[in-house]
This record gives C-alpha cells, sequence and structure tokens, in this order.
C-alpha cells in the first residue's frame, strides 16, 4: 500500500483554500468563551493542501473494492441498485436539516412523506399498517417478535416458543432470544423448503410463531407457504416473514396474500440505501389487523387538520427507538418507489430473478449446486467439488478479487457445506454477468491445473491474503507517527 496516512501527508501552514483578509477586528477565542471551555493544546488536525486531499481520497476509494468499481454480488447482503438521485434529494436542506423536536405544525411534508410511505410498503406488502421506526432488520424482527409476545399475552398466555428453519438468517434466532423465546429449529427437506412433516410434529399450543424467510435464504420460493400457514394458524400461532428477501417478490406476490401475519422489510437492501458500511438502515415491520393494535408509539395519523404522531395506544409495545427513526433512509425508499412506480418495482424483480438464474446455469456444471431448481433473486453453489483438490470456498472468494470482482457470500447458509451465496445485482448489464461467469469458470479450471495460485489469492490486490486470526485477535490500528 503506498497512500500515506493524511498525517504524514501534514505540513505547518498548508492550507486547502484561499479566502481574502478579513477587514473585520480579529477576535481570539479567548475574549469569546469562558477559560473552562478552552483547549490546553490546538487540535492535532493534519493541514495539507486541497490536491492533496483530493488524491488521498480518490486514491484510497480505488484501494478499496465498492459497488460503483464492478459487480457485488452478496447473497443475502442484496446490494442493490441505488439511484444516485436518492443522495442527492435526501440531503435537501428541508430534509437534511429537520430537527426531531420540531413542533408538528412545522415538519407537515416530513409527516407526510412517512404516512405516505407507509400507505406504498403496505399496498406492496399487503399488510394493513406498518411501523417505520425500526433501524435494522434485526431491530424489526425484535419488535415483531414483542408484538408477537404482546397479541398473545393478551389473549392470555404469551407461549415459550418461536419456530425457525435450519435455513435462517443468525439474526433470526438472536431476536427470538431478545424477545425471551425459546428458538426451535425446523429442518430443511432434500428440496431445500421447509419439511412439512417436521413442522406438524413441532407446532403445538406452546408455539407463538414461525419466523420464515420467503424465497428463503437457499434463495428458494417456499411454495408449499399456503399448506404452512395453515398449519401454523390451526395451532393459534402467527406467521412471521423475515422480509430481507423481498427484492424476488415485488409487485409479483405479497406476504399479506400468502398469509402471514407480519413481516419485516430492510429499505437499506430493498428500496435504495446502499449499505455494508455501516451506514444508517432502516427495517419497518407491517402487521395485519389483528396486531394494530400493539405498533409502537407513535404512529403517523392524517388528520382533518394535517398529520399528527398518534401517542394514544393503550395495547402499543411502547416507544423503541429515539424519535422516528432513521428519516434519511425513508426519503430515499419514498423517491425510489415515486420513481419506479408498480410496473418499476415489478421489473426490479424479475431483473434480480433473470439474473440470478441467468448466472446459476452457466455454472452449475463445475460447481455443484445442491438445490437444482428455478431460483429466485439468489442461489447456492458449493465448492466441494474443489474442496476436493485441496482448493477451499474461501481460496475462491479471495481469487474472484485478483479477477476484479467482489466474492460472494461465503459459509452461508449453514446447511451447505463450503456454500457460495451469489446474488448479482437487478442491474447488472449481461457483459457484466457474462464477465463474471468467465472468472469463476476460470478459477474452476485453475482449481484442477494449479490449486495453489488459488489458495495463495489474492495476488493482484493492495493488500494480499490476510492472516485472519491476527486480524481478529490482535488488530492494532493506531497510528505511531
Ligand atoms: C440482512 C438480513 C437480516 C438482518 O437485517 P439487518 O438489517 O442486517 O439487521 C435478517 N434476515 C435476512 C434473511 C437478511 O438477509
Amino acid at each position: 500500500m503506498t497512500e500515506k496516512l493524511i498525517f504524514e501527508l501534514s505540513g505547518e501552514g498548508k492550507r486547502g483554500y484561499t479566502l481574502p483578509k478579513s477587514d473585520l477586528p480579529t477576535q481570539f477565542p479567548e475574549e469569546l468563551l469562558p477559560p473552562e471551555v478552552l483547549r490546553e493544546y490546538p487540535p492535532e488536525l493534519p493541514e495539507v493542501s486541497e490536491v492533496e486531499v483530493v488524491r488521498h481520497f480518490v486514491n484510497l476509494s480505488g484501494l478499496n473494492y465498492h459497488i460503483d468499481k464492478g459487480l457485488y454480488p452478496l447473497g443475502s447482503c442484496t446490494m442493490k441498485y441505488n439511484p444516485k438521485i436518492g443522495e442527492r434529494l435526501a440531503i435537501l436542506p428541508g430534509f437534511s436539516d429537520l430537527h426531531p423536536y420540531q413542533p408538528e405544525c412545522t415538519v407537515q411534508g416530513a409527516l407526510k412523506l412517512m404516512y405516505n410511505l407507509e400507505g406504498m410498503l403496505c399496498q406492496i406488502t399487503g399488510m394493513d399498517r406498518i411501523t417505520l421506526q425500526p433501524a435494522a432488520g434485526a431491530q424489526g424482527e425484535l419488535i415483531g417478535l414483542l408484538m408477537i409476545r404482546a397479541y398473545h399475552t393478551k389473549r392470555g398466555n404469551p407461549r415459550e416458543k418461536v419456530i425457525i428453519p435450519d435455513s435462517a438468517h443468525g439474526t433470526n434466532p438472536a431476536s427470538t432470544y431478545l424477545a425471551g423465546y425459546q428458538a426451535v429449529e425446523v429442518r430443511s427437506n432434500s428440496q431445500g423448503l421447509v419439511d412439512l412433516d417436521e413442522l406438524k410434529k413441532l407446532v403445538d399450543e406452546d408455539v407463538s410463531a414461525l419466523m420464515l424467510t420467503n424465497p428463503n435464504t437457499l434463495g428458494l420460493f417456499e411454495s408449499q407457504i399456503m399448506e404452512i400457514a395453515d398449519i401454523v394458524h390451526q395451532a393459534g400461532a402467527l406467521l412471521y416473514m423475515d422480509g430481507a428477501n423481498m427484492n424476488a417478490l415485488l409487485g409479483i406476490t405479497r406476504p399479506g396474500d400468502m398469509g402471514f401475519d407480519l413481516v419485516h422489510l430492510n429499505l437499506h437492501k430493498t428500496f435504495s440505501t446502499p449499505h455494508g458500511g455501516g451506514g444508517p438502515g432502516s427495517g419497518p415491520v407491517g402487521v395485519k389487523e389483528e396486531l394494530v393494535e400493539f405498533l409502537p408509539l407513535p404512529t403517523i395519523e392524517k388528520g382533518e387538520d394535517g398529520y399528527k404522531f398518534n401517542y394514544d395506544r393503550s395495547h402499543s409495545i411502547g416507544k423503541v427507538q429515539g424519535f422516528y427513526g432513521n428519516f434519511g433512509v425513508m426519503v430515499k425508499a419514498y423517491i425510489y418507489l415515486r420513481m419506479l412506480g408498480a410496473q418499476g418495482l415489478r421489473k426490479v424483480s424479475e431483473g434480480a430473478i433473470t439474473n440470478a438464474n441467468y448466472l446459476m446455469k452457466n455454472l452449475k456444471d463445475l460447481y455443484y449446486l445442491p438445490y437444482d431448481r428455478f431460483c429466485q433473486h439468489e442461489f447456492v453453489l458449493s465448492g466441494s467439488r474443489q474442496k476436493a483438490k485441496g482448493v477451499r470456498t474461501l481460496d475462491i472468494a479471495k481469487r474472484l478479487l485478483d479477477y476484479g470482482f467482489h466474492p460472494p457470500t461465503v459459509y452461508f447458509p449453514l446447511i451447505v457445506p463450503e456454500a457460495l451465496m451469489i446474488e448479482p445485482t437487478e442491474t447488472e448489464p449481461k457483459e457484466a454477468l457474462d464477465g463474471f461467469i468467465a472468472a469463476m469458470r476460470r478459477i474452476a479450471q485453475e482449481s484442477e491445473e494449479n490449486p495453489d495460485l488459488v489458495r495463495s489469492a489474492p495476488h493482484t490486490t493492495p493488500v494480499s491474503r490476510l492472516d485472519e486470526r491476527k486480524a481478529t485477535k490482535d488488530l492494532d490500528v493506531r497510528w505511531k507517527g
């Protein structure tokens, strides 16, 4: 890595701006501020010129892989297309300078946006009401489960267990535990779907809900969903959908029509907020009528004299978030939905499904495909054939970096050994998909002919193979200047 730290570029007196000389009298901080708030030493900030700052960050951005550089087929995480216009509009001062303590009458536009966003998401999911407050999918899960608990408690017994398929995302059992429930695993059958006989054995009066991802984390549509809903509902339990994979269903089918009682969405996966860098997220939760009374406070209502926060809900699970959630993410989702409309949304999902199936068909002769069926927006290969030659899935992922691609998700879902979970963005052109296919096919060939080359990858990145043990155990990022 040749790029220096910005502190190393610093030199006393260097400036990144030129201002005309001020014709006002100079005032020093000591004259304006009480002594106890003054610093003893000036802050140690780097002093650099404009070209140095710009070059520094342009060079850094090139060292990292990002969605503006190339294909990012990260399964489960859904690196969807996020139109740049969303960023431009979300920072308009009318949105970004709002203060959460402003009186309602001065933020009518923001409330209207949230109210209308809720309405559109209700249409998309087939739910009756939605809370926009959760800050992530995982928080949405927890809030959904707390509503499930409130629902059963009101009927006399909160119940004890939540059933979760063995292919589920790790947040599902974690949220279940946090909500005070015990997670019970239901096995997938040989087709990668919920095993109905197993499910029937597990469902009883102690089960509060089944948490299901549809399409599931193998990228397969749970086609027996109506039967599953019947089994769950007959025992008085509720059906929760982890909607992180909603980008396969938009405008095609709706959780509400499949018998789900509640669903969370990931606006930062499905509705146009970039993620993966730890930025703000949003995990709205939609509910059917029977759960509306438990929604967190406040809800947004439209009255005769405008939009209002409503705190008057006696069975609500209460306040779950500082203020009203991540508003900027909602703005981007709103813009995206208005831009695409119903037809456009359907095309998003069709694009995701088409791209995934195209990759799957062109790779399954060289990589083992454990569930060989029409997939949704993603699919899971196994590196087991390559492993027999001494090349692990991790090596394949690293070698992809040499060919200029971000690797897919690896070693998840847990039920596929040496898993490679591939999810191409719906907007990828055929040329980009063909490039990825060519790289994957070449790596399969290299694994046969020159396994050491793959095992020692990456060779062309700024940093080669990391010592992962050291990176987690002895990480030291302090600057020793
Ligand atoms: C991403 C994801 C989650 C968790 O969402 P976060 O916003 O990361 O908390 C849950 N379930 C599935 C299937 C996911 O892909």
